[in-house]
């Protein structure tokens, strides 16, 4: 056998730790890094820019459960992977990023994409190495492949050297083999505090349970169905944690949201963080008296902006739940003659009929409200949400926001969205990333949950333009991604909804005035997306009216390529601008 190269060491090293797909862009000195990982069985996505990879890559890993990988150029296709890094930091989701680096020797010699990456890294990783000797290779991509993924998940980075890459051992013996990392070990909670925080919890008046990502990522959803089965207790989805117990359920309070944070005495928060997402825990959105019991797998959350360090719980939330599922026994949270129970009903009865008005505008161009509830309606016959047969994939500010309550999902992992940094751009790559996690050999066939799915792609036209030549990848790999652009010709709002208007603005800009002429929110005029798709050999539909519309949804979500379905919708000047939560249902109210 011929002593390996670096690039069949690094190759066979990512194989044996079981890694199945990279994302990435390839270019000197990673080229054969890709090509010995595809003669090994590999999958290899290539992208069109280093942005969408890395992204894509944080969010295989958030949807497996393990590390997802990217492999990018030195120089600058770190700069444009350091994206992914911030996403897979900020949201907790697990990555490893490899990427090329210029000759050892030539260091400070202005080499080629020269970069020095460790240094630029190192406080933005949980560990980031360069391998020494061609001999080290499978260590170190084993331990920061592990280092990424255990503990809370984060970034993981090696720098290879294009003498390492090309580099030959003379004796293919002096390299050890890699071998399958065992998933992250679990932490549960000690006796004493699961007392106390069971007799807090029955005790409680106004209680509530806040179910994040985490409890997503940590694959939690049965034993916290039975925990909300068993007890009855009120449930409160983030946007990203919905599903971990379906939309649909009973004592599901979403659509009560602020009435159930300002009167909750009693919080037990399940892998979400206080931050922005959740109003940092404060007044007024939050009851000032709440006692709040987090479970997170990291230390440093717990006490974070509110909360009582000493209530929280470090480990897992799988084993914390069922601990406390055995500690609650068969006590049950009484919801009859319970005042809190009453007034979440009416708010919930309240925001619902206002969601349901609002959905049948029949204004021309379309609403907001009145496009996704003829999407939904009619990816719901399609394809009921109990099958788990679709993923949404959800980025622009208000197509996110209007578009959350709308779409009900009832599993676990099956809505992405622009996340704790709020990223708009990410969502082509997340809807790849589903696509590649969820549409592989092992969903053939299958029913339920686990089988093949759909992947639908909400976008703003603005979200949707940070990454568009993704389209041309999803096309090149058969990727059957149904897109909505929601068209309305600007950032968050758009600025006209007249041609005429639009064209005078265009022309002032023009001519160097900036008083009347294009706003910083604008776009180009309903710009035809659809025909992206079909140049790259996808399919491609631009609909104004809602008939149009639902003719589109079915056909887009037959078609077995991709579809970007332009969806020429209301623009208005002076909306307010407003992003996250506070948005979510319309453009003043600032509550749900
Ligand atoms: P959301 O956006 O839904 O509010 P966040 O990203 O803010 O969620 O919070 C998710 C939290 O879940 C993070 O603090 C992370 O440390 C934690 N987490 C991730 N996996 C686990 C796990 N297996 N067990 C417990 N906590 C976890
Ligand atoms: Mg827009």
């Amino acid at each position: 056998m011929a002593p390996p190269t670096g690039a069949q060491i690094i190759a066979r090293s990512l194989r044996d730790i079981g890694i199945t797909v990279i994302f990435g862009i390839v270019g000197i000195p990673v080229v054969e890094i890709a090509e010995e990982a595809i003669n090994l069985g590999i999958k290899f996505i290539g992208f069109r820019n280093e942005q969408a990879a890395s992204y894509a890559a944080s969010a295989y890993g958030y949807l497996t459960g393990r590390p997802g990988v990217c492999l990018v150029v030195g120089g600058p296709g770190v700069l444009h992977g350091m994206a992914g890094i911030g996403n897979a930091n900020v949201n907790a989701f697990p990555l490893l990023l490899l990427a090329g680096s210029s000759e050892t020797h030539l260091v400070s010699r202005g080499a080629f994409q020269e970069l020095d990456a460790i240094s630029l890294l190192t406080p933005h990783t949980k560990l980031a190495l360069r391998p020494p000797t061609l001999e080290s290779i499978p260590d170190v991509i084993q331990n920061t492949y592990r280092t990424s993924w255990y503990g809370r998940p984060g970034t993981g980075f090696v720098d290879l050297p294009a003498d390492l890459i090309k580099g030959a051992v003379e004796d293919a013996e002096d390299i050890a083999e890699a071998a399958p990392i065992p998933d992250a070990p679990k932490g549960g909670v000690e006796e004493a505090k699961l007392f106390k925080i069971a007799q807090l919890l029955k005790s409680a008046k106004a209680p509530l349970v806040i179910i994040g990502k985490g409890a997503a990522y940590a694959r939690a959803e049965q034993v916290i169905r039975e925990l909300i089965e068993r007890t009855n207790l009120p449930f409160l989805p983030t946007p990203m944690g919905k599903g971990v117990v379906a939309d649909s359920h009973s004592a599901n309070t979403a659509s009560a949201r602020s009435t159930a944070l300002k009167e909750a005495d009693v919080v037990l928060i399940l892998g979400a963080r206080l931050n922005w997402i959740l109003h940092f825990g404060h007044a007024p959105k939050w009851n000032p008296s709440a006692q709040l019991i987090q479970v997170d797998i990291s230390a440093e959350e717990l006490g974070r902006n509110a909360g009582n360090a000493d209530l929280g719980i470090i480990g897992d939330i799988g084993i914390a739940v069922s601990q406390l599922v055995q500690a609650l026994g068969t006590w049950s949270y009484s919801t009859t003659s319970s005042p809190y129970i009453q007034h979440l009903s009416a708010a919930k009865s309240k925001n619902e009929s206002t969601a349901t008005s609002k959905a049948s505008s029949s204004k021309l161009p379309m609403t907001y409200a009145h496009t996704f509830s003829v999407i939904e309606r009619t990816l719901h016959r399609l394809s009921p949400p109990d099958n788990g047969g679709i993923v949404y994939v959800s980025e622009g500010a208000n197509t996110m926001d209007i578009s959350r309550s709308i779409f009900p999902v009832s599993h676990p992992r099956l809505r992405l969205d622009a996340g704790t940094y709020a990223t708009m751009g990410v969502g082509l790559g997340y809807a790849m990333a589903a696509h590649a996690a969820y549409n592989n050999s092992a969903a053939e066939g299958q029913s339920g949950p686990a089988r093949r799915k759909k992947i639908v792609a909400l976008e703003g036209d603005s979200a949707f333009g940070f990454s568009a030549m993704e389209v041309e990848t999803m096309a090149r790999y058969g990727m059957d991604v149904l897109i909505f652009v929601m068209n309305n010709g600007g950032v968050y709002h758009g600025d006209s909804d007249d041609a005429e208007e639009w064209l005078k603005m265009q022309t002032k800009t023009q001519e160097g005035s900036g008083h009347g002429g294009l706003r910083s929110t604008s776009l180009g005029w309903e710009v035809g997306y659809e025909k992206l798709a079909e140049a790259c050999g996808g399919a491609g539909y631009l609909v104004r009216t809602p008939e149009e519309l639902e003719k589109a949804t079915e056909a887009g979500f037959r078609e077995k390529r991709v579809t970007v379905v332009n969806v020429i919708i209301e623009a208005g000047k002076g909306a307010k601008l407003e992003f996250g939560w506070q948005a979510s249902g319309g453009k003043k109210k600032k509550s749900k």
